[in-house]
C-alpha cells in the first residue's frame, strides 16, 4: 500500500505589509515588507506542509491549524512543519524530494539559496541536495508584480520510511 511514491502540491499566498518580519522557508530576511498572517506568514513553509500533507492523504494545514485559533497567533511556521512530520511518521512515510517556487518582488532569494535549502532539509528531514527553491518576480503583473503579495508553490514526493 505504502511502497509506491506519492506526490503532493501546496500553494500559499500572503499579502505583504511594511514592517512585518519577512519569513521565508524558516529564515528571516531583511526586507522592507513581510508577509501578513495569523502565524509568522511563512508562505513557503505553509505550501510545503500542504504538499506533504496532500501527498500523505491527510487534512490540509488550514484544517489542522486554524487561523481562528488564538494558539496559532504569531506562531513560528517551523512548528507546523514539525507537526506535519510527526503525522507523516505515523503513516510510515518520509519526504524523498521537494521543489519550491516563491513568486515575489522582495526579498531576493538567490544570495541565501543554499541556506534556504538547508533550512528546508532540516525541517522536512531530507538531504539538502533533495530540496530546491527558486525565486521568481511577478514581472510587474498583478498583485505579486506590484509587490503587494507573495505566492509559494511546492511539490513534494513521498516514499516509505
Ligand atoms: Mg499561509
Amino acid at each position: 500500500m505504502n511502497d509506491l511514491p506519492r506526490i503532493g502540491i501546496g500553494i500559499d499566498v500572503h499579502r505583504l505589509a511594511p514592517g512585518r518580519d519577512c519569513m521565508v522557508g524558516g529564515i528571516r530576511f531583511d526586507a522592507p515588507a513581510g508577509p501578513e498572517g495569523h502565524s509568522d506568514g511563512d508562505a513557503v513553509l505553509h505550501a510545503a506542509c500542504d504538499a506533504v500533507l496532500g501527498a500523505a492523504g491527510l487534512d490540509d494545514l488550514g484544517t489542522l491549524f486554524s487561523d481562528r485559533d488564538p494558539a496559532n497567533r504569531g506562531r513560528p511556521s517551523a512548528d507546523f512543519c514539525r507537526a506535519t512530520m510527526a503525522l507523516l511518521q505515523t503513516r510510515g512515510l518520509r519526504v524523498l524530494s521537494m521543489d519550491c517556487v516563491l513568486e515575489t518582488e522582495v526579498p531576493k532569494l538567490k544570495p541565501r539559496r543554499q541556506e534556504l535549502r538547508e533550512s528546508l532539509a532540516t525541517l522536512f528531514e531530507v538531504p539538502a541536495d533533495r530540496v530546491n527553491i527558486k525565486g521568481k518576480t511577478g514581472e510587474k503583473v498583478d498583485a505579486i508584480g506590484r509587490g503587494e503579495a507573495m505566492r509559494a508553490t511546492v511539490v513534494a514526493l513521498l516514499g516509505p520510511r
